[in-house]
């Protein structure tokens, strides 16, 4: 039996506009019929798998909490984990203690500007072994990232993962150095982890499906690249060629089918995804932050 995740987009609406936002925005928002498929799904297959990841992710799922309310009342899986990326500004004190009450692994996306929308929310336990932050790290305010991650640290949070921008935003040489200093620095405290391009290159074998909006389900590739602002500027074989192999299935032939995927596809997949992002618009400022992380691992 295999670990399954589902990344489930609720909506392709976000509270925030940052500027190295790399998502494409739009109106949609998960129908109630669909959320009801996929918790019966859910209810009548969970047996097939060893265990099961729900991950709210994407945009803002928050802005879509009555759907991760149906999704955690209704399913009945004993074999089941939850996880949420959020910027945090909605989380009010009665939706953390939901999510708490349901153990949903809480993954808070913030940066120089929001830090403070931590720093407020006081009733958060930022010690739980479910909370992490995810600290943005933007060339642009990289002289605050310092303070920012002190600010951040001394509130208590134990688990940190540094994302620097590698996109969207250019960084040049005198940023790449006080990114470096920047790393050096925070890497002396305990429980710090360091994103870069390495991490694309470990496939693992659980099988992830994405599910969007839409509830067109795709085998998840990892960098999403469909999703993008920039994929209109993938060359249109290489598009053609994430769409054949990604694609899977509406939402009403997930009974049927989903069991069925192999391994095999998924490393190919991750390959590809992995090669694409080398090639194209990730290149430059991706090598270059790798670079730095693994020259300090
Ligand atoms: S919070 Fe996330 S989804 Fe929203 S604009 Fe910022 S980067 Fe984009």
């Amino acid at each position: 039996m295999q670990n399954v995740i589902f990344h489930l987009v609720l909506t392709n609406q976000c509270n925030k506009r940052c500027e190295y936002c790399d998502l494409n925005f739009s109106n949609n928002y998960i129908s109630e019929n669909n959320i009801e498929r996929f918790i019966h799904y859910i209810n009548k297959n969970y047996y097939k798998y060893w265990e099961i990841r729900i991950n709210f992710f994407w945009w803002e799922p928050l802005l879509k909490f009555d759907s991760i309310l149906k999704i955690l009342n209704k399913i009945q899986a004993v074999n089941i984990k939850y996880s949420i990326w959020t910027n945090g500004i909605l989380l009010t004190q009665d939706i953390y203690e939901v999510l708490n009450t349901y153990n949903v692994e809480i993954n808070y996306s913030i940066d120089t500007e929001t830090y403070f929308s931590l720093l407020d929310q006081k009733y958060i336990d930022v010690t739980a072994n479910n909370f992490n932050i995810n600290f943005i790290v933007n060339p642009n305010t990289i002289d605050l990232s310092e303070f920012v991650f002190q600010s951040i640290y001394d509130r208590g949070v134990k688990n940190i993962n540094i994302l620097p921008i590698y996109a969207t935003i250019h960084w040049d040489h005198t940023t790449l150095i006080k990114l470096n200093i920047f790393i050096v620095n925070v890497s002396k405290y305990e429980n710090i982890s360091l994103y870069g391009l390495s991490y694309y290159e470990k496939p693992t074998s659980d099988i992830e499906f994405l599910l969007e909006t839409n509830w067109n389900i795709y085998q998840d590739i990892h960098t999403h690249l469909w999703f993008l602002k920039q994929y209109e500027s993938v060359p249109k074989n290489i598009r053609d060629e994430i769409e054949k192999e990604s694609y899977i299935w509406t939402i009403k032939d997930i009974e049927k089918k989903l069991i069925e995927l192999q391994f095999c596809k998924l490393q190919k997949l991750y390959k590809m995804s992995l090669d694409i992002a080398k090639k194209l618009w990730f290149q430059i400022n991706f090598m270059l932050i790798d670079k730095i992380l693994k020259k300090l691992k």
